[in-house]
């Protein structure tokens, strides 16, 4: 991964997250408060912004720029997850490129950042339920040498496999933990949003 190719990443999200908007903001109606595809099209958008009038020499800085942006722009839940989860990723990648194996540890960053914020456990209904299948198929693949695109498109079909096995659970974090045994039958919102985060590495990669 190069600086270029961070970039394009943020921007390959914000486009995906903006189409889709509404289907993110119905999953959260469902089992939240309707509000997670505007959050997240309202802060990618800023992210994208902000890393392309940035002259970065590292690609961490790239990902730290987003996070710090979607930190201060998004208000729910997700916005300081994921930012927090980019500017923990960004700390790790302190050169002007970075190889798989880097790669894999500062998504492990992330991850390891969101569960130590926000407390959830594989399997509570989160993000975490579609970034942990992502980190790891991700670290298996560069572990066997594989290539940056497909490494991360092991990483997003395990992120969608994780995201539509959320369905039958029963939230236990965030606010569709209030609905108990009715957060059951539903797709979580952010779990939903972390696959089109890895689908847009391996687009992007590609
Ligand atoms: P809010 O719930 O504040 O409206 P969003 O709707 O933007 O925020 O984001 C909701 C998503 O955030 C959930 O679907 C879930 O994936 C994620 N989330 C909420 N709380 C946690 C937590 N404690 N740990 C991990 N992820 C969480
Ligand atoms: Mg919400
Ligand atoms: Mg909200």
């Amino acid at each position: 991964m190069d600086i270029e190719l961070a970039r394009a990443w943020v921007r390959a999200v914000a486009v995906a997250v903006e189409k889709n908007r509404e289907h993110l903001s119905d999953l959260d109606a469902a089992i939240g408060d309707g509000d997670h595809g505007a959050n997240l099209n309202r802060g990618f958008a800023a992210a994208a912004e902000a890393v392309e009038a940035l002259q970065p020499e590292t690609v961490g800085a790239v990902l730290v720029k987003a996070g710090t942006t979607l930190v201060s722009k998004v208000g729910g839940a997700s916005g300081p997850l994921y930012g927090s989860a980019l500017r923990a990723a960004g700390k790790r990648l302190t050169g002007a490129s970075a190889d798989p194996a880097e790669v894999a540890a500062a998504l492990a960053a992330g991850l390891e950042e969101v569960r130590r914020l926000g407390g959830a456990q594989p399997g509570d209904k989160t993000m975490v339920d579609a970034y942990t299948p992502a980190v790891e198929a991700f670290t298996a693949a560069a572990e066997r040498g594989a290539a940056l695109a497909e490494a991360a498109q092991a990483a997003a079909t395990a992120a969608e496999d994780g995201a539509r096995a959320t369905e039958p659970l029963q939230a236990r974090k965030g606010r569709a933990s209030y609905l108990g045994e009715r957060s059951k039958g539903h797709e979580d919102p952010g779990a939903a949003s972390t696959a089109l985060v890895f689908r847009a590495l391996a687009d992007t990669a590609a």
